[in-house]
């Protein structure tokens, strides 16, 4: 057994990043044992992952070889040295795994939704030292991800992390899952917790793995879950997206792993730091001074009784704050972003005027 895998396995900040690979689903013994033996000859891969239960759409799908695939997990783990990790969705699920050695849980995105199943499983863990990943759940909303952290910790686990494995989004996009990256890095930023991007679910194709692991490591992921398999086309789930131990191997040298310490280049980073602090300075001075004029239009409507929201003028505004700074080198998207929210900001400080006497 390769107990310096094993010892990787407690993740901590601003570490290397862990790198967790295999399948979506264990199908069969030899399927789950050729995928870890050539996934523990890739140096980088520190955990090896495996569905067990599956949780799918149509109720006709398979949905997993339970118990018998903890076993070959098992002999996949003693055969390759590295440490294991699966999905549970119930109390049960946490028994069996817990007593075939599964070394680490990750909790669904389908199970974070509920807060009942959240709480069955943290009273199953309850007194259980176990590390517990914590899948974001499937709808954008950062409470109730914090929830389900909120209640591991009060049955006293210690040993968590996030994954973040995209959203389901109204949008149309490239994305299986759209990532809002925006999501994990605040819940980072309140939690502490070190954090594994799943690039798998959230790209739902091969094509695309590559770019967005490299973004995740470029905004300090500590982690990544990457699905692989002996033969992508013939997986019984989530074949699409899938990737051989070879593929993953090149897709791991082709990624540029960046420091999360700045010591190096400290200097000059404070310099820009000091720069983008200053410029944010000037912008909250701006929108400051933006909501004073808006307030002051506020009262002129009230006295004139014209109404709050100006479609046209609104309209024009954007578009031409979008042209403006598409010839600065801004993207629409950005700046549409950005002017809605102020615009929206400006609206309720007018329409407080209105109401207010
Ligand atoms: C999985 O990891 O195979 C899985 C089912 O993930 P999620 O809960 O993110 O959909
Ligand atoms: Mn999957």
């Amino acid at each position: 057994m390769n107990y310096g895998k094993m010892m990787n396995m407690d993740l901590k900040q601003g570490e290397t990043p862990l790198i967790i690979a295999g399948p979506c689903s264990i199908e069969s013994e030899p399927q789950i044992l050729a995928t870890a033996r050539a996934l523990a000859r890739i140096p980088e891969v520190k955990m090896l992952r495996g569905g067990i239960w599956k949780p799918r759409t149509r109720p006709d799908a398979f949905e997993g070889r339970g118990e018998e695939g903890l076993v070959w997990l098992r002999e996949a783990k003693q055969e390759s040295g590295l440490p294991t990790i699966t999905e549970v969705a119930t109390p049960n699920h946490v028994e069996l795994a817990l007593h075939y050695g599964v070394d680490a849980l990750w909790i669904g995105a389908r199970t974070v939704v509920n807060p009942f199943s959240v709480q069955q499983l943290a009273d199953a863990l309850k007194g259980v030292d176990v590390p517990v990943f914590i899948k974001n759940p499937v709808s954008p909303d950062l409470r109730l991800w914090v929830g389900a952290f909120e209640r591991f910790r009060k049955a006293g686990l210690k040993r968590l992390s996030a994954i973040h494995r995209g959203f389901s989004y109204y949008k149309e996009s490239p994305y299986r899952n759209f990532p809002l990256w925006e999501i994990p890095i605040e819940l980072t930023r309140q939690l502490g917790v070190p954090l594994i991007t799943d690039v798998s679910h959230i790209c739902g194709n091969r094509e695309l793995l590559l770019p967005t692991a490299q973004k995740a490591l470029d905004l300090a992921t500590d982690g990544l879950m990457i699905e692989c398999h002996i033969n992508p086309d013939e997986a019984l789930t989530d074949g699409k997206q899938q990737i051989t131990p070879v593929q993953l191997n090149d897709l791991i040298g082709s990624l540029i792993f960046r420091s999360k310490q700045s010591s190096g280049v400290a200097r000059d980073l404070a310099e820009l730091r000091g720069e983008i602090d200053d410029i944010d300075g000037e912008l909250l001075q701006l929108l400051a001074r933006r909501m004073e004029v808006s307030a002051q239009i506020g009262e002129y409507k009230k006295q004139n009784n014209v109404t709050v929201v100006q479609m046209d003028r609104w309209k024009k505004i954007l578009a031409d704050h979008i042209e403006t700074g598409n010839d600065l080198g801004l993207p629409s998207e950005l700046i549409t972003e950005v002017f809605e929210a102020i615009h929206q900001a400006s609206v309720e400080r007018q329409s407080r005027i209105m109401e207010n006497g």
